[in-house]
């Protein structure tokens, strides 16, 4: 079976295919450490959390999605509170962890920060001044668009178009309205390195080039992140890479999911109708989160309602009541594979909606299975096909025992008999299991934390 996904450079769904057999590079934009996690910011975590699950059934893949931990908008929410840049950064930092565990999205495997990258972008700033694609201006480095031909390709716009859209107010330092910031000076108030232009700090567009680069090479195969990225930030990201790696493709696949909007309402401060996930969870089940999340096609706008959550519930109610006291072997549990027609869904371009709607039909079929073997199997493929999106983790009496991730969660002793399982598993190589256990903690609210005194749990929220 064949991966496709929709290509925003092709503007086309085309089939997928790794540059080096059997090894995936997946580079996925991460937050920017300032402030709670909003559900729009989880679109895209669950989304491609979808798609490297997919991808891992097939290929060996490397997944980093980077931290952004130096921006303006850092700098202007420790002036307003008064907190040091590191206190803010290092408390959402874990808040998003541990909002995204609660959605059951697995970890990536690399979390590159920027700050711990800033001689990389240096470096390669000082390439790029080399290649004559930069140039320096007041203390800054600009990227220079003039020296790359293919500006606009991914979003589609002509370099006129740009230039008559800029602004009024274009800095007088800049040699044209639309090049951007390699490299910015620091005033000593705000956090700043040395560089050969002076103290300083890099440009946000720049650290993905530079994070993407040192951790999966000069050329990836997938990159992706939220639609709004495409222009300017992806476009900024391919013209320093490409002119960095002379000339060589910089990311072979991009995807990009649709925005989510509150009631048909864009969601924004000034509107007050921002819905921060670490609040979401207090009372929602973040598997139902995760499920309404996952209800439309990615590409898609979600419009989250009342309603969104209300039918991801019944649908869960649904799957757990189908799977309501059966005794599944665990021999059947290893072996049980999601049904071909659940794959063959979420490899067309990612389609959770059909996907689910299989994994309703299995269920149904399971409700109506003639015989107990029948059921045990139809329940383990059920349980399989959830695993590959990330739902059904949990008991189905814990659900509908209607745990969330406070007082009525699973019970510390049942918790710490799971986190047993889980480093038993581990120690045998039995890593799907383990997976499975974390999973099924994650969607209980439950966040776990590897460390060298052994495995910690804390409860999300
Ligand atoms: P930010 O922290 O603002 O850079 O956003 C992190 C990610 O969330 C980016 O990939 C954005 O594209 C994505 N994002 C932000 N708002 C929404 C939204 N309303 N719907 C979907 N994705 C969003
Ligand atoms: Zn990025």
């Amino acid at each position: 079976m064949t991966l496709y996904l929709h290509d925003t450079m092709r503007g086309a769904k085309v089939p997928f295919e790794p540059m080096v057999p059997g090894r995936v590079t997946m580079y996925l934009c991460g937050p920017t450490v300032y402030n709670f996690a909003h559900i729009g910011n989880a679109r895209p975590a669950v989304v491609f959390d979808v798609l490297a699950r997919v991808l891992r059934r097939d290929y060996e893949l490397t997944f980093a999605r980077n931290i952004t931990d130096v921006d303006d908008k850092i700098n202007a929410a420790s002036l307003e509170t008064g907190k040091p840049i590191g206190e803010i950064t290092a408390r959402y930092i874990r808040a998003y962890n541990d909002d995204m565990a609660a959605l059951g999205v697995q970890r990536p495997d690399i979390e590159p920060r920027a700050t711990d990258h800033i001689a990389e972008m240096v470096a390669m700033i000082e390439k790029l001044v080399a290649k004559g694609c930069a140039y320096e201006a007041e203390g800054h480095v600009l990227f220079d668009v003039a020296a790359f031909p293919d500006y606009g390709k991914l979003s589609g716009r002509k370099l006129r178009e740009m230039i008559a859209g800029a602004r009024v107010d274009v800095a007088p330092y800049k040699k044209a309205p639309q090049d951007f910031v390699l490299w910015k000076p620091s005033t000593p108030d705000l956090p700043g390195w040395d560089s050969p232009w002076g103290r300083g700090r890099p440009g946000w567009h720049l650290e993905c080039s530079a994070m993407s680069e040192k951790h999966l090479g000069e050329t990836i195969d997938i990159h992706a992140g939220g639609q709004d990225l495409v222009f300017p930030h992806h476009e900024n990201e391919i013209a320093q890479s490409t002119c960095a790696h002379d000339g060589k493709v910089f990311a072979r696949y991009w995807v990009h999911n649709g925005f989510l909007s509150i009631d048909s309402t864009k969601m924004s401060k000034s509107l007050g109708n921002v819905l921060l996930v670490h609040e979401m969870i207090e009372t929602i089940q973040g598997e139902v989160i995760r499920l309404a999340l996952l209800s439309a096609h990615y590409r898609q706008p979600l419009d989250w309602s009342e309603e969104t959550i209300d039918s991801a519930r019944r649908m869960l109610d649904r799957f757990y009541g189908a799977l309501r006291g059966i005794d599944i072997p665990a021999e059947l549990r290893q072996v049980a594979e999601p049904p071909v027609a659940v794959v063959e869904a979420l490899q067309d371009d990612l389609n959770t909606p059909k996907a689910l709607a299989e994994m309703f039909g299995l269920a149904r079929n399971l409700n109506k299975a003639g015989s107990d073997d029948e059921r045990r199997r139809l329940a383990a493929e059920l349980l399989a096909a959830g695993n590959l999106v990330g739902l059904l983790g949990q008991d189905p009496e814990a659900w509908f025992a209607g745990a969330t991730s406070d007082d009525d969660g699973l019970p510390a002793d049942e918790i710490e008999a799971l986190l047993a399982a889980r480093n038993a598993a581990r120690a045998a190589r039995d890593f799907a299991t383990a997976d499975g256990i974390r999973d099924r903690l994650a969607a209980a609210g439950i966040a776990i934390e590897d460390g060298a005194d052994g495995t910690r749990w804390r409860r999300g929220g």
